[in-house]
């Protein structure tokens, strides 16, 4: 499954052989928004490979280029979906400026009642209180940290654009971003994942000294991995126990 396809299909299936994936395994794409820096492939990706796309009811219907309507599946934007043998999916919903913006929470149940859990949460201008409890428990967090106020501060953006990535409904700061690292971090935690990163307003080191920050004033020893947005991370693998035969792995594209 693949969350958000905001590359073409050519370049989307670049990135996967480049970290060992074929983008011809997906079988689901979901969509987090209508932003085409999030879908601008997920119809030709849909089309192609026959993958279903699974996104709430209004950003499903604010798709520019929308996937086959047979290929469309509307997810509430609090539900649960369950694909394949054992992955839950929950949608959590976000603050951002779109029409029906979510976050997703996916658990992968192992056996003797073991489970991995990870989630997605980039797009968001604030993290309300519900989400923050959606996010516990988890192995993995894939989070948005788009910008450091100051460089966005004094970066060339326009006044508008500086006040919309600012808004509740704009994008996390990183220090927005590391107050909730803080809220759901706990000892299980052992991935955090730094994505949507801002190419003018933040850099890679802002970023994880951020986020490093809070993971050493908790103890915690979670590895932090920097997402760019020219070339894809490597799979990192959640489960021990995973074989070639039993393969679970989670691969993250910056979009
Ligand atoms: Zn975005
Ligand atoms: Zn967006």
């Amino acid at each position: 499954m693949l969350v958000d396809a905001g590359l073409s299909y050519r370049e989307t299936r670049r990135r996967c052989a480049e970290a060992g994936l074929d983008l011809r395994d997906v079988t689901d794409v979901l969509l987090t928004h209508e932003h085409a820096d999030h879908c601008f492939g997920a119809a030709t990706i849909a089309r192609k490979l026959g993958a279903r796309v699974h996104a709430t009811p209004g950003t499903l219907r604010a798709l520019r280029d929308p996937p086959p309507a047979e290929l469309c599946f509307p997810l509430p934007r609090d539900g649960v979906l369950l694909l394949g043998r054992g992955l839950h999916v929950r949608a959590v919903p976000v603050p951002h400026d779109a029409i029906e913006p979510v976050a997703y929470v996916v658990e992968e149940r192992l056996d003797a009642g073991r489970c991995v859990r990870a989630a997605v949460v980039t797009d968001l201008g604030c993290a309300p209180r519900a989400l923050a409890k959606a996010l516990s428990g988890l192995d993995a967090l894939v989070l948005e940290m788009n910008h450091d106020a100051r460089l966005l501060l004094e970066g060339s953006y326009p006044v508008s654009l500086k006040r919309r990535v600012r808004s509740d409904l704009g994008h996390l700061s990183n220090t927005q971003a590391a107050q909730l690292v803080a809220q759901v971090l706990h000892p299980g935690l052992r991935h955090l994942v730094l994505a949507h990163l801002s190419e003018q307003n933040n850099t890679p080191s802002h970023a994880r000294r951020e986020a490093e920050a809070v993971l050493e004033v908790r103890g915690s020893r979670a590895a932090v991995h920097v997402a760019g947005q020219a070339r894809a991370l490597h799979p990192i693998v959640l489960d021990p126990g995973a074989t070639a035969a039993r393969p679970r792995q989670l691969a993250l594209f910056a979009t």
